[in-house]
């Protein structure tokens, strides 16, 4: 029986199949039985770990072959019955949570109605941000809740360098009623609206008592959060999952630099981390050269890629 074992265990080795050398093995176990040959108390195969026909390694299987063989044998069980399973697997496309995600947000929406529509022309579930108080907003907010696109309000924060933030901004120096009160005005700007991220805000979002009053009222509105991530002090990821909010945050910026080479190294960038982490979130602007890029890339991504375009909606549990 030994031998016959070993046998087995290296025709599995030199790679012709797990299915092949179980079948082999317990043919030579019925032959064996039929020589009602004295069972063995254990056989080497069960110490040791095997080689499966990709190369990996198989964990030891736990088992003692005795002759006659018991019907519930598992290593007959695995190399018979689960080998074609095995194989159906192979051949069946990845499950659904096994394929890289990546969801995208196209910042600062609402200035130019061409830009927002050619935003939402995109394919797949692509985020629009739009800003508060912007002449496109309310229009651009329902023509991409009717393409079932993600909606956000985009909004202003307080930065770093001083730079100017827009209508419906908030800062630093606010005290909480005022702060409240400029924050609701800009969720009530438009609507639909589904989440939240923050335009600029280096300063603001590192501020960890004003991250928690947005936060209570994103909560109560049932509003995620995207953290943009300006700012690497921020504290807005913690505020949301202090409070509740679901939230994520933002992996890469896709174009800081809006020439054809930079915005293809970001893109690849955000690939390998989706690849790496299961999901990631690449944020973007409605410039010309990012939608053309979007346009041109955007179709062909799951085919060409491996990657897969989702809401931003379905990355919110992750981890942060
Ligand atoms: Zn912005």
């Amino acid at each position: 029986m030994t031998v016959l074992v070993k046998v087995a265990a290296r025709i599995r080795a030199r790679g012709l199949g797990v299915g092949f050398a179980g079948v082999l093995l317990s043919a030579m176990l019925l032959v064996g039985c039929s020589e009602e040959e004295p069972p063995e108390a254990e056989a080497p195969l069960a110490e040791q770990t095997d080689t499966g026909a990709m190369g990996e390694v198989l964990p030891s299987l736990p088992v003692t072959l005795e002759c006659p063989v018991p019907v519930a044998d598992p290593l007959v069980i695995e190399d018979i019955v689960l080998e074609p399973a095995e194989q159906a697997l192979a051949e069946a496309p990845a499950p659904a949570a096994q394929i890289p995600k990546l969801s995208i947000i196209i910042d600062d929406i609402g200035h130019n109605r061409e830009a927002g529509e050619r935003v939402i022309a995109l394919p797949g579930p692509v985020a629009l941000a739009i800003m508060p108080f912007t002449r496109n907003a309310q229009a651009l907010a329902q023509l991409a809740a009717a393409a079932g696109k993600p909606v956000m309000l985009h909004l202003p924060m307080e930065n770093m360098a001083g730079l100017a933030i827009g209508e419906g901004g908030l800062n630093t120096q606010m005290e909480r009623a005022g702060f409240d009160a400029q924050l609701q005005a800009s969720l009530n700007a438009f609507s639909p609206i589904q989440g939240v991220n923050n335009h600029m805000g280096s300063k603001l979002t590192a501020d960890r008592e004003r991250m928690d009053w947005l936060m209570a009222r994103l909560g109560e509105r049932k509003l995620f959060f995207v953290d943009s991530r300006t700012t690497k002090d921020t504290q807005a990821a913690f505020a949301a999952q202090a409070k509740g909010v679901a939230s994520v945050s933002r992996d890469i910026f896709l174009d800081n630099q809006r020439n054809d080479i930079d915005l293809e190294r970001e893109f690849k960038l955000v690939l390998a981390r989706a690849r790496k982490q299961g999901s990631a979130v690449l944020i973007g602007h409605p410039y010309p050269e990012t939608l053309r890029f979007l346009e041109r890339r955007l179709p062909e991504l799951e085919a060409k890629e491996g990657v897969r375009l989702v809401s931003v909606q379905t990355l919110l549990s992750r981890a942060q």
